[in-house]
């Protein structure tokens, strides 16, 4: 249940995975409605054109029968109207006509009816004179329709007296007409089973080619959109990157150092309301001394270059857990979680001398860059972000204004 919410949630829309996730689902919801529904139609499709072609055929044997053999099993009587009727007399020569005659269809067992629902004829002889009043589809047939169904049997004897078992039939009842009105029916039953093992088969065949159709077509689709919503995924993590990053060195950016400063801001607050250990951060703002003259010398170019290993250079010295962003053109904020005073200057320090002991390669040209630093902590009486960066930036200014390449 929590799978399908998760799978059905409105952010589908935004999670490329969820849209995908989906769309398997609905594709194979799909696949089993469109495989169940097209499947039961085509067998019924199938079906009613075998009961169909099996009432043509025992139509066809009953029309025979009725001309070959109408005197044997109809007699006229005193008033001059026809009924059906066998005379003990005829009984032998009708039963071995008729054996004869079906003999080389698939009908296993034919019987007649007069208008009276008695069984005058049947091959299968203990039927004989047996009364079926209530049968429905008798009397449909006695008031002269057509009426056939599909019957699976378990077990029916054929013509030669021999059982047969799971025999699929089909049942026919063909009204006898004598001038014009109808006088009894015939009863015919067209052994199928083999036909309906080949419908069921045939079914099946284009059930799995249909099944087989969807499959690869849901596939193709299912590779496409997964191609998409990888490049979706791709594109989001670059916008994401974009709101993050700094293009150009690779740090944080402006807003984004801020969000991390506060972040950590609120943990120390905090962690030191309820008394608890590392409840200290550290805020580092260095600024590149005399920036605008490597701008001037060397070109803007250059200058880009050099703010890039810089950065990588800061970013180098600093803990896994520690951020760095470009708060400004040449000016960047350290944020050290955990870090007290001490640490804090330590740090400082560290990144001072990194940079200023080490020259810069930019495009051949070796720099000696030195750099200005104001370093503050989170104190008892701060209640924002703002008022700590503050003291950090008025530090920087005061090593600025003491002649810079300096921390404090
Ligand atoms: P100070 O020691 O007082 O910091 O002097 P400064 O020259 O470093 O500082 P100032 O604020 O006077 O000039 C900073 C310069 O940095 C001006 C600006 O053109 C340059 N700058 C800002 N952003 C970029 C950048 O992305 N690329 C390059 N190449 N230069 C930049
Ligand atoms: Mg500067
Ligand atoms: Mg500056």
């Amino acid at each position: 249940m929590t799978q399908l919410r998760t799978i059905f949630h409105a952010d589908a829309r935004r999670d490329p995975d969820s849209l995908l996730r989906l769309f398997v689902v609905v594709a194979l919801v799909s696949i089993i409605l469109i495989t169940s529904l097209a499947g039961y139609a085509f067998y019924l499709v199938l079906q009613k054109n075998l009961i169909d072609s099996a009432e043509d055929d025992a139509v066809k044997v009953s029309m025979a029968l009725s001309e070959d053999e109408r005197a044997r099993f109809t007699v006229v009587r005193s008033d001059g109207t026809v009924a059906v009727e066998v005379l003990p007399e005829n009984f032998f020569v009708l039963d071995r006509d008729l054996r004869t005659f079906l003999a080389p269809f698939d009908i296993v067992k034919i019987k007649i009816y007069s208008s009276d629902y008695r069984i005058v004829y049947s091959t299968e002889k203990k039927l004989i004179g047996e009364v079926n009043r209530g049968n429905m589809r008798l009397a449909r047939a006695l008031a002269g329709a057509f009426d056939s169904k599909l019957e699976r049997k378990d077990e029916v004897k054929d013509l030669a007296d021999e059982l047969k078992f799971n025999v699929d039939v089909v049942e026919t009842y063909i009204p006898i007409r004598a001038r014009g009105k109808v006088i009894g029916s015939f009863e015919v039953y067209i052994d199928v089973t083999k036909y309906h093992r080949q419908t069921m088969n045939a079914a099946l065949l284009s059930l799995a080619a249909l099944c087989g159709i969807l499959f690869s077509v849901f596939g193709i689709s299912f590779v496409l959109i997964r191609k998409g919503t990888n490049e979706l995924k791709e594109t989001q993590e670059t916008l994401r990157k974009q709101t993050l990053i700094d293009g150009l060195t690779g740090t944080f950016n402006k807003s984004q150092i801020e969000l991390i400063g506060r972040r950590e801001f609120a943990r120390a607050l905090r962690r030191r309301e309820k008394g608890l250990a590392d409840s200290e951060v550290g805020f580092i703002m260095i600024d590149i001394d005399h920036f605008k003259q490597v701008n001037d010398r060397y070109g803007h170019l250059a200058g880009d270059h050099l703010l890039q290993l810089f950065a990588e250079r800061v970013g180098a010295s600093l803990r896994s857990y520690d951020s760095v962003g470009r708060f400004g053109g040449e000016e960047f904020l350290v944020v050290l979680p955990g870090s007290d005073r001490e640490q804090t200057l330590s740090v400082a320090h560290k990144i001072w001398t990194l940079i200023r002991e080490e020259p810069f390669l930019v495009d051949g040209q070796t720099l000696r860059v030195t750099t200005s630093a104001g370093v503050a902590n989170v104190q008892h009486n701060d209640d924002d972000l703002l008022q700590v960066l503050k003291r950090a930036d008025l530090n920087l200014y005061q090593a600025k204004s003491g002649g810079r390449d300096r921390v404090i």
